[in-house]
């Protein structure tokens, strides 16, 4: 059976073809600056590499092209687009709707356009690949949606809820909703099973650090909170975005740099964050270079990152009333010995103890870098969000 995974943005389509049979991704690709010009990359093992622009007016221009490219005998693997059974989409959000992933109807898909005021960029885009998809491989093709917030549905109202009147909450569904939430379930059911102990029995703190970062308290395999809140910009401090802040800060800069709504948007979302505290770059590997070579602002932003990891590491364990893994994911998570170092150094006394050895080896598969005398175990496992939306996807069709 293979399976072919979406991730559908504003501009882009990224795309995976899985062999569900061997478990394996025989092609995969991406399309960039639709609706502007067209550039396609593709990689099929064994196959000359594509990378080329073409013109892509929109996504399903770009869909047949990605399809064209998986048909062709001197780049492709497939001899039909009838190879193909089912489609799995990555969708941003599927508010208090969606709790695990749905085959599409058309119901669901006016569902996932009513949740476009909550994630006004992400959803849409989700939309035109789903309706990209429909138009080229057939009505008929089943698609099925896998949400960045289902996971994190289990949340009780006491930790989702905002201390804001409640019949505003209501009107505009406003309340903690959290992201990343395939990540976080797929890398904390791997930490299990290397366990040897099912999820239902552990406590875990799965810390996706990315771009995009947000950590997750997992109690017997369910989300029981998360740093991520109503958008995604509420917890940790990210690449260019700012994580928690005292929400006066907002009207005091609205009203001291006459910013309106828009500008503070940008400023939190665009200019802040790993960016905004070192004046360097928002990528950790440039921050790192700096602060080695002496650059204070960008010492002080690691330190901060570093900090806030800890207390979230504090928090979510009286709050799942103990601990017995740690998770490290994603860009950061899986690379950076440096900040795994120091958001875990002196926690010796609670049980947390790294390899100092271990944490700095690199592999490509999951890894235990927490010390033998650790009482918490400490991981660093790659996330695969596309192999659990393939899977998911196999499951609802
Ligand atoms: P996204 O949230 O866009 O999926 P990723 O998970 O790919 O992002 O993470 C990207 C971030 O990972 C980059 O900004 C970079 O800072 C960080 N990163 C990648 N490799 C390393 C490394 N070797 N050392 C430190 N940071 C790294």
């Amino acid at each position: 059976m293979i399976i072919m995974v979406i991730n559908s943005g504003s501009s882009s389509l990224k795309y995976q073809l899985f062999d569900m049979g061997r478990g394996a991704v025989i092609a995969k690709g991406l399309c960039e600056r639709i609706g502007i010009d067209g550039l396609l990359n593709q990689k099929v093992p064994g196959k000359e590499n594509i990378n080329r622009e073409i013109s892509m007016p929109n996504h399903e221009v770009a869909m047949r092209v990605v399809i064209d490219s998986l048909i062709s005998s001197e780049h492709g693997v497939l001899k039909s687009l009838q190879d193909i059974t089912a489609v799995g989409h990555r969708v941003a959000h599927g508010g208090d709707v969606f709790t695990e992933s749905v085959l599409i109807t058309a119901e669901v898909l006016d569902t996932i356009r009513s949740m476009i005021p909550l994630a006004p960029l992400h959803n849409p885009a989700a939309i035109m690949g789903i309706e990209a998809c429909s138009k080229v491989l057939g009505e008929h093709i089943p698609q099925v949606a896998v949400f960045d917030t289902a996971f994190h549905q289990t949340i009780p109202q006491y930790s989702y809820t905002y201390a804001l009147p409640h019949e505003l909450c209501e009107k505009h569904r406003i309340r903690r909703y959290g992201f990343h939430g395939t990540s976080h379930k797929y890398v904390a059911s791997i930490a299990a099973e290397e366990i040897g102990v099912p999820l239902e029995q552990l406590r875990v703190i799965t810390c996706h650090l990315g771009n995009g970062s947000s950590i997750a308290a997992v109690k017997n395999g369910k989300s029981i909170d998360t740093s991520m809140g109503f958008t995604p910009l509420e917890g940790l401090p990210m690449g260019t975005r700012s994580g928690a802040i005292d929400p006066a800060i907002l009207p005091f800069l609205m009203l001291q740099e006459n910013m309106d709504a828009q500008q503070i948007d940008a400023l939190l979302n665009k200019q802040s964050g790993m960016m905004g505290m070192s004046g360097v770059s928002p990528d950790l590997r440039d921050i790192e270079e700096q602060s080695e070579k002496g650059n204070a602002r960008a010492q002080i932003a690691i330190d901060v990152l570093c900090y806030h990891i800890k207390k979230y590491l504090g928090a979510y364990t009286f709050a799942m009333g103990g601990l017995d893994a740690i998770v490290f994911t994603a860009g950061i998570g899986e690379n950076s010995t440096l900040i795994r170092e120091s958001a875990l150094a002196g926690l010796e006394g609670l049980g947390i103890v790294l390899d100092l050895e271990r944490n700095r080896e690199c592999a490509d598969d999951a890894r235990l870098i927490s010390s033998i005398n650790s009482r918490v175990k400490i991981f660093v496992i790659p996330t695969n969000e596309e192999l659990v939306i393939a899977r998911d996807t196999q499951k609802r069709i």
